[in-house]
């Protein structure tokens, strides 16, 4: 059959067709009155979108450019920083403290688990400056808790750092009621524009510290950034056309939420969280193994490649027999694993197709007879538990 390019990756993602005409016909100055007027709009709403009342940045760069900014801007040479790693994301942190200079201590937990509160609790000893940590790591498809972090870090001297860029329109965060001090987001993922904007809410405890924190730091410096953006604009060049998109796509959201943007951003939550339940009951029902399965994230599901094959061979036969590109293992995990992304633009139809499509792929790489419909029964009943649930309780239908 006819083959439809469709991304199931953890970022980028399907970009929202309302953004992609927002960017095609945007060629604003981004030194003028239109350009400062979106600028502050988009930042205004961003806040809602996060779910914090903290100064916001968006900056362009990756997402990977504002982890590094929050190390730089928070830390100086020597300080001794706490790395809760379980992924290869949570081992970024750990890479980009070292390259830093600061002294970094490590809780980790094998891929495709969580770490304990108990060991967090632990390592938190009064010198530590700041704790980094993933909400949702993406490489194994695990949640993290960081509302237990938050409650250990919040009576200390650490600053909570957050990579919540596939956490951020898939999970509720009470960023400010927890006390996380920095929480960051990319353009690529929820969000359902392409990369090239990573953004982040900063605390005051937060903002103080960078008084005295002396790493170096130049393009990143959020300091810059935040005066510049108190008269609507960015230190330097911001990504126009990526503006205009971002705007769109927070227009999308809060349409989702009938006029409300924090309405809205619960629903791309709800979403999230429903694409993934459809899509762990349609894995399990085939028999596969969830990589994560003690702690799911809703952003992306890990699905274990049946013993002996090569999760290559499944990433190659969604491509080639449907157009649809999931994501492989990342690093050791690359062979073992497949990723299917939950997180913006996805509707039922998606998850519905691409667990049917996961029926015959699973029958071509293992050579084994599939009952087909099994996966697509099992996310039919998971979608009708969820509006069953919905109506109960008077909730927005799905
Ligand atoms: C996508 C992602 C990043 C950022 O990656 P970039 O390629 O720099 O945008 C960081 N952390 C997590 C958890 C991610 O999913």
């Amino acid at each position: 059959m006819l083959r439809k390019n469709r991304l199931f990756t953890p970022g980028p993602t399907p970009i929202l067709p309302a953004a992609q005409t927002a960017m095609a016909s945007y060629a604003m100055h981004h030194r003028t009155a239109d350009f400062r007027a979106l600028f502050s709009r988009v930042l205004a709403d961003m806040k809602d979108f996060i779910g914090t009342k903290s100064d916001v940045l968006v900056l362009a760069s990756s997402g990977t450019g504002v982890m590094e900014g929050s190390v730089s801007n928070l830390t100086s040479f020597g300080d001794k920083v706490l790395v809760l790693t379980a992924g290869k994301f949570g081992e970024r942190w750990r890479d980009l403290g070292k390259a830093f200079g600061c002294a970094v201590e490590v809780v980790s937990a094998p891929y495709g688990e969580t770490f304990s509160l108990e060991e967090v609790r632990h390592k938190l000893t009064p010198d530590v400056r700041a704790v980094f940590v993933q909400a949702t790591e993406s490489s194994t498809g695990a949640r993290h808790d960081v509302k237990g972090i938050a409650d250990l870090t919040r009576k200390t001297e650490a600053l909570l750092v957050v990579d919540a860029i596939t956490g951020l329109g898939t999970t509720q965060l009470d960023v400010d009621g927890w006390g996380v001090d920095v929480i960051i987001g990319g353009s690529q993922k929820a969000l359902m524009i392409p990369p090239g904007l990573a953004y982040c809410a900063i605390s005051e405890r937060a903002w103080k510290r960078m008084e005295s924190a002396k790493s170096p730091r130049y393009y990143f410096d959020f300091r810059r950034e935040r005066k510049a953006a108190a008269k609507g604009e960015s230190a330097y060049t911001p990504a126009t056309s990526l503006f205009a998109a971002l705007g769109a796509a927070l227009d999308f959201v809060r349409q989702m939420g009938d006029g409300d943007l924090v309405a809205g951003r619960d629903a791309l939550i709800a979403n999230a969280e429903l694409a993934a339940e459809m899509t762990r009951a349609g894995a399990q029902a085939l028999g596969l193994k969830l990589f994560a399965p003690s702690c799911p994230a809703a952003a992306l599901t890990a699905i274990q490649s049946p013993t002996g094959i090569d999760s290559g061979a499944i990433v190659k036969q969604f491509r080639e027999s449907f157009g649809a590109v999931v994501a492989n293992g990342q690093g050791e995990m690359k062979g073992q694993l497949f990723r299917i992304a939950h997180l913006g633009y996805y509707d039922y139809l998606d998850t519905i197709g691409i667990l049917a499509a996961l029926e015959h792929v699973l029958a071509s790489v293992t050579g084994k007879p599939v009952t087909y419909g099994t996966a697509v029964r099992a996310a039919q009943e998971a979608y009708a538990g969820a509006r069953y649930q919905a109506a109960a309780t008077g909730t927005r239908a799905m």
